[in-house]
């Protein structure tokens, strides 16, 4: 059997490989137009930054160590420029001779990944202007800075553009970020990214949102940018990292089938409309595993595995790809910010109802040294609580935290499944109650009547019909409190219950949802009806509202004790 993989990276890579160790005699031959085979894309922007030290520590293989250790035939420097599906041949050309040959196969695997998109504006594909796919634009971007760039500007404010920001910030550049939609990490929910914003911000690193470039000038060895707003920025050196498409142009124009999100058409087999062809990694578009609707996922997990079902079906082997899901993490300097399945703004997209909760524990035990707070917001569904997608971010944990809910998504569990979960804990690491078991814990309580939440994007409104109760300290209140809220702080709260108004609902509210929590169980034993905690506490609020944390003129909104324990401390609400 003649196996052809066209593309030689993530899914290209791990299809020969999985064909290999299933088939000794195979014939496998990857053809890569690039100079180089399987590399560590997701490392570019780390060695941008010198995190990375070692640039030959990207380079996994060479032609001849897949030749060495698996007989894999490479040609790097080839590409394939057009398929005859009829005659199971693709044409080939030689990219330093100049030449074209075709080259036969029994199955082709299509691994052709994704292109950056440049938007295009005047002046985009300007010197000093570049992309980040591969390794000779990691070269290209770095020996702009080895000239003696001192400024940088990141276009788009996603995973690649944060990671790039991070390499120029990490060598000294003044770095600006612009990002034409309203938040960092745009396919978050909106009042997640705020906390990563100032973070971002607190490192010096200039985040301009809701501003696009609408042009690129060349001014001697500088760049000019003109931004939508009317500002111009100088740079030396400009990163768009605004996204990529699918390359579909081979499999498009041989009359393979295209999907409706722009990737090439595959069943659960990997195999495109012609079954001796298959494809795999960015270029495919696959169910999502909750709604079935088609995805592009663009990640490097993704890529792998469907490589590895194309092996295994290639190899006579029952497989199938179960669905994309979108697990993903992402380092920002000191933070660590993902998610797993469906956001908010997903399932308002696709008119699926949904319930939602937030939380901020710490990360592991508050009296181990180092404990932070969380950020994780997680959604569900409203009847049998089954877990349609969780967003998580802080210092540390995340990735931990994310991918338990990812685990949990995967097996169809439900928000009750959670309260369930044995999971590992020593004081370094967690808490014996760990955050994904407090989100079960909550969100149990929320669809078995044990809590009822109100919302931060129900205020400023509701100040008119309701009672907002904030339960905090008094130094906290006095620091800043929500317009019209009164303060009767959860301890006095038994002592003081009479000074309630009685007939209109109470909000109550804290810092985190602890205290507002324990004060809400108080309302209600001793007699209130219409009593909702604010979920999340003010560290959601800040994520919806102008309050001064959100418009980066205060300090830190990092609560690493317990919350009234902290507050009793001087100067510990200086942060808000
Ligand atoms: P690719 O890895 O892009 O490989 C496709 C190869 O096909 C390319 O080398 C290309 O030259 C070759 N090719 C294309 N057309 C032809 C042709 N006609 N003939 C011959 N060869 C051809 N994902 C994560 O999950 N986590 C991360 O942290 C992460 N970080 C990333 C950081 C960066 C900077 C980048 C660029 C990507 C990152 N990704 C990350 C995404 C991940 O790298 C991709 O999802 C993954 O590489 C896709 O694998 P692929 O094999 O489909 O495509």
């Amino acid at each position: 059997m003649k196996v052809l993989i066209v593309g030689g990276v993530a899914a290209g890579a791990s299809t020969a490989a999985r064909i290999r160790r299933l088939d000794e005699m195979a014939e496998i031959l990857i053809l890569e137009r690039d100079q180089y085979v399987s590399f560590a894309n997701c490392g570019l922007p780390y060695h941008i930054g010198k995190i990375i030290p070692d640039r030959n520590s990207l380079l996994l293989h060479t032609p001849e160590s897949l030749k060495q250790k698996l007989n894999i035939e490479v040609r790097t420097q080839h590409e394939v420029i057009k398929l005859h599906p009829a005659s199971k041949e693709v044409e080939v050309k030689d990219i330093n001779k100049g030449s074209t040959y075709k080259e036969s196969y029994d199955k082709l695997v299509l691994c052709p990944g994704a292109s950056p998109i440049r938007p295009p504006i005047p002046g985009a594909n300007t010197p000093g202007v570049f992309v980040l796919r591969n390794i000779p634009d990691m070269d290209r971007i770095i020996s702009q800075i080895d000239k003696g760039a001192k400024r940088a500007v990141v276009i788009g404010g996603s995973y690649i553009g944060l990671e790039v920001a991070e390499g120029f910030h990490a060598k000294g550049l003044h770095t600006t970020i612009l990002e034409m939609s309203d938040r960092l990490m745009p396919w978050l929910d909106k009042e997640m990214t705020r906390i990563l914003h100032f973070h971002v911000n607190s490192k010096k690193v200039d985040v301009k949102l809701g501003v696009a470039a609408k042009s690129i000038t060349s001014k001697g060895n500088m760049l000019e940018i003109q931004l939508s707003n009317g500002e111009i920025l100088e740079t030396d050196v400009i990163v768009m990292a605004t996204g990529v498409r699918p390359n579909v142009e081979l499999a498009k124009e041989a009359g393979l089938k295209i999907g409706t999100r722009g990737g090439i058409a595959v069943n659960a087999q990997m195999q495109t409309s012609d079954p001796d062809i298959f494809a795999a990694g960015d270029a495919v578009e696959t169910p999502h595993l909750i709604t079935g609707a088609a995805t592009l996922s663009m990640l490097a997990g993704p890529a792998n595995r469907q490589g590895r079902i194309a092996a295994d079906v290639i190899c006579g082997k029952k497989s199938s790809y179960r669905g994309t899901q979108g697990t993903s993490v992402v380092k920002a300097f000191d933070m660590s910010v993902g998610g797993s399945g469906l956001t908010e703004q997903d399932l308002q997209r696709i008119g699926m109802d949904f319930r939602k909760i937030y939380l901020h524990p710490n990360d592991h035990a508050e009296y181990f040294p180092g404990a932070s707070p969380m950020f994780i917001k997680v959604l569900f569904e409203p009847k049998e609580g089954k877990i349609l997608g969780a967003q998580v971010l802080g210092w540390s944990g995340v990735d931990k935290r994310i991918d338990v809910f990812a685990m949990a998504i995967r097996a169809g569990m439900t928000i009750f499944d959670l309260e369930h979960l044995e999971l590992s804990y020593a004081p370094p690491y967690a808490s014996a109650k760990d955050p994904v078991n407090m989100a079960g814990f909550h969100g149990s309580n929320l669809l078995r009547g044990d809590i009822h939440l109100c919302y931060s994007e129900e205020f400023p409104e509701c100040a008119e019909r309701v009672t907002i109760l904030d339960v905090r300290t008094r130094p906290e209140f006095d620091h800043w409190h929500i317009p019209g809220a009164i303060l009767i702080p959860q301890t006095e709260l038994r002592a003081r219950i009479d000074e309630l108004p009685k007939g209109k609902p109470i909000y109550t509210y804290c810092r985190s949802g602890v205290r507002s929590y324990m004060a809400y169980c108080i309302l209600k034993q001793r007699g209130f009806k219409e009593v909702f905690s604010l979920a999340g506490g003010l560290m959601t609020y800040h994520g919806y509202h102008k309050t001064p944390l959100a418009s980066g003129s205060a300090g830190y909104p990092v609560v690493t004790h317990a919350e009234d324990i902290l507050a009793q401390k001087p100067g510990a609400v200086d942060h808000l």
